[in-house]
């Protein structure tokens, strides 16, 4: 088991990418907030072929969070994190303190536009811009030629491929395929709040969404197979249904009976977490 490097400042990180960049080696980024699961590790299997050193960054950024969401008690688990990633094999762990992305004076905030304020900019007013700020300033510490996300974060994925591009950061964005749980649930940091009888409605959630997939294929219209969909969320027992929609991924506007390319996405709610899920239904 390779020991990664613990890079607990901006400037041990910088230090350390110049040796690897000497050498000529390509930087791979995983950014997340830690606390680990399968989901995570399967991000470091997908990115390992594409570079030569493989660099995780837990940060639980404050600037994503809004008024009373769950920044305070996020869940963190350091030790357990680096030991996963240390049976991963990865190279370093970044785990900056906040004045090594937000020092005094910082004033700059990314803000991407239309495709941000619906779904979750609309449900996390000021979300995306944290992100997209976080992440190019990641990336640009990090000098990573390579840098990858989930697409259970499906629009997360569309706004950071939007703000790589829209402001010419050297960096490819690689999307990687949802972990999920035996029973479909997507794997994710939060599910550790679902109580035993909530895990199992939260179980449900995905085979709803993909019934609702079939039922289109076999002919059914967008809107009317939402409807069904979302009133099964209900009876199954979530709490509400924020969203779920058949949008154009291209744009996250609703996609029309007939488009070429559909996907579906949607958030419940179960106890206290906010459940996301998302799967192609065109092509
Ligand atoms: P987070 O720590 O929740 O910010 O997530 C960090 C990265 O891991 C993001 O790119 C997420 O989209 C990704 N991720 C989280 N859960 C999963 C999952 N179940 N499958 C694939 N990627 C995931």
């Amino acid at each position: 088991m390779t020991h990664p490097a613990l890079l607990r400042s901006k400037s041990a990180l910088i230090d350390h990418v110049r040796d690897w960049k000497a050498q000529g080696c390509k930087i791979g980024l995983v950014p997340t907030m830690g606390a680990l699961h399968h989901g995570h590790l399967s991000l470091v299997d997908v990115i390992r072929p594409h570079v030569d050193k493989i660099v995780v960054s837990i940060f639980v950024n404050p600037t994503q969070f809004g008024e009373g969401e769950d920044f305070g008690d996020y869940p963190r688990d350091e030790d357990g994190d680096i030991a996963k990633l240390s049976a991963a094999g990865v190279d370093a762990v970044y785990l900056p303190q906040v004045s090594d992305l937000y020092p005094a004076g910082f004033t700059t905030s990314i803000s991407v536009g239309p495709m941000t304020q619906s779904f979750e900019g609309e449900h996390r007013p000021g979300h995306f811009e944290g992100v997209s700020t976080v992440v190019s300033k990641l990336i640009l510490q990090s000098r990573a030629d390579t840098a990858i996300f989930g697409e259970k974060d499906f629009q997360q994925l569309a706004v950071i491929r939007r703000t790589v591009a829209d402001l010419d950061i050297a960096c490819d964005i690689l999307g990687a395929p949802i972990a999920r749980e035996p029973d479909g649930l997507a794997a994710s940091s939060r599910n550790v709040y679902l109580k035993a009888d909530e895990r199992r409605i939260a179980g449900q959630f995905n085979g709803i969404l993909r019934e609702l997939v079939a039922t289109v294929r076999a002919g059914t219209r967008y809107r009317a197979a939402e409807l069904t969909a979302r009133n099964a969320l209900l009876a199954a027992g979530v709490k509400a249904v924020d969203y779920v929609d058949i949008i154009d991924p291209a744009t996250f506007t609703p996609a029309e009976d007939g488009a070429k390319a559909a996907h579906v996405i949607a958030v419940v709610r179960v106890g206290r977490v906010r459940l996301l899920d998302n799967m192609a239904v065109l092509p």
